[in-house]
Order: C-alpha cells, then sequence, then structure tokens
C-alpha cells in the first residue's frame, strides 16, 4: 500500500522527501501532528528493516527527526512508534514510523497489559 503512495498512485499529504525517504500526513490523525515516516524501499516491518539495511533505518529516523523540527515538536516533545506485527497492532505491512505531536499525548499505552 504505501509502495503505491511512493509510486505517486495514491495520493498524500507530503512533508518531506529525501532520496530514500518520505514523510507524509496519516489520513486518520490521532494528534495534531501524525506523520508517517517510511523508506521508499519495501521492507515489511522496522524489525527486517533495521536488520536488512541499518543505515536506511537510520534515514528514516533522521527523516522523522527533521520533520519533528519543521513541525514544532522538538521544545515539548513528541513519540516516534513502529507498530510490528500481529501484538503490535500493524495493519499496513511496509516499514512505518508514526510521528505523533503538538498535545500532551498520554500514557503510552491506553492500559496497561503487563
Ligand atoms: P499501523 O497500524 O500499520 O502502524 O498504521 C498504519 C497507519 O497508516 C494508520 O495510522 C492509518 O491511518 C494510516 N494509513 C492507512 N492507509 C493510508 C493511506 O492510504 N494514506 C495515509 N496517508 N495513511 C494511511
Amino acid at each position: 500500500m504505501f509502495c503505491r503512495i511512493v509510486a505517486g498512485e495514491i495520493p498524500a499529504t507530503m512533508v518531506r522527501e529525501t532520496p530514500t525517504t518520505l514523510a507524509f500526513r496519516d489520513i486518520d490523525p490521532k494528534a495534531p501532528v501524525h506523520v508517517l515516516v517510511i523508506p521508499k524501499e519495501h521492507y515489511a516491518d522496522v524489525a527486517t528493516l533495521a536488520q536488512g539495511d541499518s543505515a536506511l533505518a537510520g534515514e528514516v529516523l533522521a527523516t522523522a527527526a527533521a520533520v519533528a523540527e519543521d513541525e514544532g515538536l522538538l521544545g515539548d516533545g513528541f513519540r516516534l512508534m513502529f507498530n510490528t506485527g500481529t501484538y503490535g497492532g500493524q495493519e499496513v505491512f511496509h516499514a512505518h514510523a508514526h510521528l505523533l505531536g503538538g498535545a500532551p499525548l498520554g500514557p503510552m499505552l491506553a492500559r496497561s497489559v503487563a
């Protein structure tokens, strides 16, 4: 699905592009700022990305940090997360970081599962 955004076949509101990464606004935002940051190359999740190309994984983080700065999130903070697999609640199997901010985000999880 996100490969189709990379290919320009599905529209998305882009906020940053580098030679290897894309950042665009989530279609169903969960915070005032909710941006998805992806590698253009397809990796199913963050684990396969980090194990397959750690430099590219670092570029995804660098793009997320640049977007956080552009969106004015560095002062008050933000959350960066990669949902992974079934337990992680991943719905789209193209590695993506969620960059969330612009308001207090509350606890890390809606409820404790410990
Ligand atoms: P996941 O649950 O896989 O971590 O998150 C997938 C995210 O992708 C969700 O927050 C969802 O709103 C977002 N999303 C799904 N389809 C599209 C789309 O076509 N365009 C954009 N911009 N976001 C999408």
